[in-house]
């Protein structure tokens, strides 16, 4: 029996799930379709970090020959696997050319309008709903072992507060004040008020939980097979639970996204972006807030229910084996900054698929060659703090309400 329903999201991450809360409040019927479970993907044992300061993209200018070094060492913070992948070669051939000043700069305007946007959505929606999530906004702290990188930060900071980006620069005894965590003899750091965090998995689960109170269904262990098309339109998706027909269709699979669009005919410029965490049980010193261990790029998250390592990012393609020497690597950065190694029950160790695209921007509206297909992804290393601006923006451009953001840097056209 063919199921029908006004919307069809395919893809339950935290995208998937703020585009099917946002379209239902705007008064579409909404099925959510999950290949798993609702926010099994990357959106499980992220950081939970909400960035408005991560405006500026990956590709700056100078990060190749930062990448070429940390290339060499299976356990940097960037990991690029040797091995036969086209695929993967147009991705970094066409990032390498966005690494200049004029494509940084525009990114960092594109990305900015999106994360301060989202960051007030997901504040009001979290104190509107009450919504049990850890949610804390007492901004995030980026901390500098080494004094050079510590200076290029500070050189860095007027650009940043040019756009709207709140910043302090710390010096080591500022640190030590504020930070007890943090070991003494660190060159400093910068603290970004304006960032906020939550527990990613317990967001998820109440974002789930406010869809369905609004009316949504969300199907799970439904994986989306294929797509029949009739003049421009999608007329039917082929699942593992049968046929399903919907009035429009937005694709939301994070970085399975390019599998689907090769299928409809398009191919999308997305790789998996491999990061890891380890989640520990609360800790008896944790620090105060987030923090971001610069030279390392680890990021540290504690909430009261746990305590977390996350980071790195590796181009192995969709390999799913857990990297020990990447894990350890998470661990041996968090003893060269924090004055106690995390001790305890050690609850989880995991990795996620970051869908990301070589100009850092999410993919957002009409896709190509369809007239009722939409596309959400591509959100890199941002998408939950992302999240709410994205179901609102698609939200406006499926019911043609005025958008809340202007829609134009993030378009699929721009690929094409
Ligand atoms: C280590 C790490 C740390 C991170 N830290 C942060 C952070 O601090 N802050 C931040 O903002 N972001 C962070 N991110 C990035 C963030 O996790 C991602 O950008 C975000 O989760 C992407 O969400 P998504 O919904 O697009 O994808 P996903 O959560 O991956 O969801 C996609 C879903 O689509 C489903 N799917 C795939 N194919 C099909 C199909 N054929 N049919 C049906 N369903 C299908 C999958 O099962 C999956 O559940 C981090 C990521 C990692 C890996």
């Amino acid at each position: 029996m063919t199921r029908s329903s006004e919307i069809l999201i395919v893809g339950g991450g935290v995208i998937g799930l703020a585009c099917a809360y946002e379209l239902q409040r705007a008064g579409r019927q909404v099925r959510m379709l999950e290949a798993g479970r609702i926010g099994s993907g990357s959106s499980h044992g992220n950081c939970g970090t909400l960035t408005p300061s991560h405006a500026e993209p990956l590709a700056v200018p100078g990060v190749i020959a930062k990448a070429l070094r940390w290339m060499l060492k299976p356990d940097a913070p960037l990991y690029i696997a040797p091995r036969f992948d086209p695929a993967l070669w147009r991705w970094l051939w066409n990032f390498s050319r966005r690494c200049n000043a004029r494509d940084c700069r525009s990114a960092t305007h594109a990305r900015y309008a999106l994360l301060d946007t989202s960051r007030a959505l997901i504040e009001q929606l979290v104190r509107e709903h009450s919504l049990d999530c850890e949610f804390a906004d007492d901004g995030v702290l980026h901390v500098f072992a080494d004094p050079r990188e510590r200076d290029a930060m500070f050189a860095a900071l007027p650009q940043l507060r040019e756009i709207g980006i709140v910043a302090e620069a710390w010096d080591a005894a500022t640190i030590a004040m504020n930070e007890p965590s943090l070991r003494e003899g660190l060159a400093g750091g910068v603290l970004f008020p304006g960032d906020a965090s939550l527990r990613p998995d317990r967001y998820v689960a109440e974002l789930a939980r406010l869809a369905r109170e609004a009316g949504c269904e969300l199907v799970e262990d439904c994986a989306v097979l294929g797509f029949r098309r009739e003049r421009g339109r999608i007329v039917g998706i082929d699942t593992t639970q049968g046929p399903q027909r919907g009035v429009d269709v937005l694709i939301a699979t994070g970085a399975w996204s390019p599998m689907l669009a090769r299928q409809l005919g398009f191919a999308l410029p997305i790789q998996p972006g491999k990061g890891y965490s380890i989640t520990w049980d609360a800790q008896r010193a944790p620090p105060r807030r987030p923090l971001a261990l610069k030279e390392r790029s680890v990021c540290v998250t504690a909430w009261g229910s746990g305590f977390r390592l996350g980071s790195t990012m590796e181009f192995s393609g969709y390999d799913s084996t857990l990297n020990r020497a990447r894990l350890d690597a998470l661990e041996r950065a968090a003893g060269e900054y924090m004055r106690e190694p995390p001790t305890g029950a050690r609850r989880e160790e995991w990795y996620g698929w970051r869908p990301m695209t070589w100009d850092d921007l999410p993919i957002l509206g009409r896709a190509p060659g369809s007239d009722n297909l939409w596309l959400a992804t591509g959100h890199g290393m941002l998408g939950v703090s992302m999240s709410m601006v994205t179901g609102r923006l698609l939200a406006d451009l499926m019911t043609a309400r005025e958008p809340i953001v202007d829609p134009a840097p993030y378009s699929a056209m721009r690929f094409q």
